[in-house]
């Protein structure tokens, strides 16, 4: 590609947007920027309301309040062809009468491109897709990630100024998944576009994502790259929603200037980190301190650990690499996660006494959740957007 036809890159922007399906609110004062050539994945569960807030940026839902800019201009009453952003969703479609080149033609076709230049463009696109040797095919005669391909190209051989996908690999069997993340994320980076992705899939969004916006009930409730969320989530939700973690019903003390203080029940008390605000955690003591397995080890008799407690071995996993060693200290349950060193390993029968010990830094007390609150509960992951009409608009 020559440096005239790279594709804009454009900051997209959402300021507290929100939308009502009634007076059901599926949105509630989202803010978020993409910035240009980044890749930012909404990732929540069914429901949460991710499908609603790109639809808001394609255009095919306009906001019940808010703003969704593109360089800092409000596009809320653009029509989707006018914002020009490409868009792949799972339930969107190939025309099945149309080639793979006519299909991605197509959105030139809407935008007078001129004949021999479309076919062009379209045929570049197919390549860097993937797809060269197959243009002439029909959908029916492509596997399902050809298809996908296709719809890829069709997104983004007109220039859009973002790519916007909801759930683009839903259809896909794992391991066609998992190639065509890596070659959109690839495609992504040689482009430099930028992406707002959607995906109720971690372990997607964790491998896509330059910064993943966690949903629950139609709010953001954490923004951050994968590894900020992983290691510092502010809500047990965003905590279990990442890998595997300790949650411990706890009591915070937020009194003094150092270290936040949690009391479990049984009256086990150690000093742990906190992303919180302060004021949150003073207002809302009782709350969760998450620690991740791999974060807890199992003490030999002379070694020592900022936080050390005695537990008494439930049950014992090998993994492999790994061996999970479930305990019950203090009264609550308690996992680890640790190397498979035989010296290690072997005194950890079931029924064993042993002690676990851990870094104040890598147990983070949590804050509150978002509750549904004022939300209707609707059927959740009801797919109620009847994409297939208004899509054929935007291409
Ligand atoms: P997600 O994509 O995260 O699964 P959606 O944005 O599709 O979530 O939906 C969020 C909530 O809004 C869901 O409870 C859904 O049932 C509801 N919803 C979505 N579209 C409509 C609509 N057109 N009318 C009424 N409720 C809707
Ligand atoms: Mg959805």
């Amino acid at each position: 590609m020559s440096r005239s036809e790279m594709p804009q890159v454009k900051r997209v922007t959402l300021e507290n947007v929100s939308k009502a399906y009634g007076s059901f609110k599926a949105v509630k004062d989202v803010s978020l920027a993409i910035e240009p050539g980044e890749f930012v994945t909404l990732l929540g569960p069914s429901g949460s309301g991710k499908t609603s807030t790109l639809m808001m940026v394609a255009g095919f839902e306009s906001p019940s309040s808010g703003a969704i800019k593109v360089d800092g201009v409000d596009v809320v009453r653009r029509a989707p062809k006018d914002r020009n952003f490409g868009i792949v969703f799972q339930g969107y479609a190939l025309f099945p009468h149309l080639s793979a080149r006519q299909n991605v033609e197509f959105p030139l076709r809407m935008r007078g491109v001129e004949k021999s230049r479309r076919r062009s463009m379209a045929l570049e696109m197919l390549e860097k897709v993937g797809l060269a040797g197959l243009e002439e095919r029909r959908p029916r005669e492509l596997s399902g990630g050809q298809q996908q391909r296709v719809a890829l190209a069709r997104a983004l051989v007109f220039q859009p100024d973002a790519l916007l996908l909801d759930e683009p690999l839903g259809a896909l069997d794992k391991s066609m998944r998992e190639r065509m993340q890596y070659e959109i994320k690839s495609l992504q980076r040689k482009l430099g576009i930028s992406v707002l992705f959607v995906t109720h899939d971690q372990e997607e969004a964790m491998t896509m994502s330059d910064r993943i916006a966690v949903m629950n009930h139609g709010q953001i409730v954490q923004i951050g790259t994968p590894r900020e969320l992983y290691a510092s989530p502010r809500t047990p939700f965003v905590a279990s929603f990442f890998g595997e973690t300790n949650l411990l019903s706890c009591v915070a003390d937020t009194a003094g200037s150092g270290a936040v203080k949690v009391t479990l029940a049984s009256g086990f008390s150690f000093p742990a980190a906190s992303d919180v605000e302060r004021a949150q955690l003073s207002r809302h003591p009782e709350t969760f301190v998450s620690i991740r397995p791999e974060k807890i080890s199992v003490l030999a008799a002379d070694e020592r650990a900022e936080i050390m407690v005695d537990a008494v071995v439930r049950e014992v996993a090998f993994l492999g690499k790994f061996v999970r060693v479930c305990t019950v200290a203090s009264g609550v349950e308690i996992t680890s996660i640790i190397g498979n060193a035989p010296e290690r390993i072997s005194r950890l029968a079931e029924g064993a006494a042993i002690r676990l010990g851990w870094s104040r830094e890598d147990a983070k007390v949590l804050g509150v959740d978002v509750e549904p609150g004022d939300m209707q509960v609707a059927g959740s992951g009801r797919e109620t957007h009847d994409m297939s009409v208004q899509l054929r608009e935007a291409v």
